[in-house]
């Protein structure tokens, strides 16, 4: 609360934190302020006018609203870092999103049109097509993958069951049984067969698929893909290892990121999306599980996933 001419009436503990100074009562308090965005609101508002400004201070955004009051001012304070930091990757994650559809839509385009050419030869037709139509699986991927982060982001999945972990493994181990046999790649699995986790049964299976469908992806011709589930203290402890290309280290802790890809023309070329990972780390930990990478390059990379035991009835 600041009088007419701009001292400190009174003032709370977090108004000093949030300025990071030693905030006393009489101080002039528009010469605490860093920068002349919070300053002029404040004196702004002692001349009748209420005014708002965001500043940062040590690296925490700042959200200040002065408002005329009697014959002085109250100053409110909000440290707003982690909703700018939101709004930040919000903004990057359109933005991503708008280019990784654009490419493969102006692809499609570039094709499309060369093909109206009715004089085009038979072979570039169906080479055309099949371009085509490459770029539209990857359209039909991103989408389906964004569609699965937005819904674990909305976080509207209904009530938890108890999963046996052992058919949700078989039955994804199944699905990608034809995309391991075009790859070479031999896929193993062992899963105590009692072993249930607490969770969704389709956000289980969406994180089983991208780590199975990853190592086999970035695996080598001749290759193995190897699944384990045990039963590790309070948890479930689901290992996926696979003998592939490996990640670097400094890439390790990216590799969550939405889009992040260490190799760019390698996922694509495989029909990756950049999404898998982020859809498994958020999966997880809706979950209430961990998840974490091991890897060795050029020799093979493990996935570390953990979830809560199913309850027992
Ligand atoms: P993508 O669709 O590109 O595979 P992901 O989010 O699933 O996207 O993975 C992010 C990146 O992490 C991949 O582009 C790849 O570089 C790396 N990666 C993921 N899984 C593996 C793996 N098992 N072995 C080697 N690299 C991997």
């Amino acid at each position: 609360v600041l009088s007419r001419d701009g001292k400190v009436l009174s003032f709370n503990k977090s108004a000093g934190k949030l300025l990071s100074c030693s905030l006393e009562l009489g101080e002039h308090f528009i010469t605490l302020l860093p920068f002349s965005e919070g300053k002029d609101a404040v004196l702004s508002s002692l001349k009748g006018e209420d005014g708002e400004a965001v500043f940062t201070v040590k690296g925490r955004v700042i959200e200040l609203s002065a408002y005329h009051s009697g014959s002085g001012a109250v100053v409110l304070m909000r440290d707003i870092s982690e909703k700018s930091e939101r709004d930040r990757m919000r903004r990057e994650f359109t933005a991503n999103v708008s280019h990784e559809l654009k490419t493969p839509i102006t692809t499609i385009m570039g094709f499309s049109e060369l093909m109206k050419d009715s004089s085009l030869p038979s072979d570039k037709v169906v080479e055309f097509s099949a371009e085509i139509n490459k770029e539209a699986l990857r359209l039909k991927d991103t989408v389906s993958d964004i569609i699965s982060l937005s819904s674990l982001d909305e976080g509207k999945l209904g009530e938890k069951k108890n999963i046996n972990l052992s058919s949700s493994v078989k039955e994804e181990v199944d699905k990608l049984k034809n995309k391991a046999q075009q790859m070479e790649v031999t896929v193993k699995w062992e899963v105590d067969p009692a072993l249930t986790v607490r969770g969704w049964e389709r956000t289980l299976s969406e994180v089983l698929s991208n780590l199975l469908d990853n190592a086999i992806r970035y695996n080598r011709k001749g290759g193995e893909v190897f699944i384990k589930g045990e039963r590790a203290g309070k948890d479930a402890k689901i290992t996926v290892s696979d003998t592939g290309i490996g990640i670097p280290e400094e890439a390790i802790s990216r590799i969550f990121e939405r889009f992040y890809r260490v190799d760019k023309s390698r996922s694509r070329e495989s029909g990756g999306t950049g999404l898998g990972l982020s859809i498994v780390k958020n999966g997880v930990e809706r979950m209430e599980g961990s998840v974490k990478a091991e890897s060795r390059l050029g020799k093979g990379t493990t996935f570390i996933v953990k979830l809560p035991l199913g309850r027992e009835s």
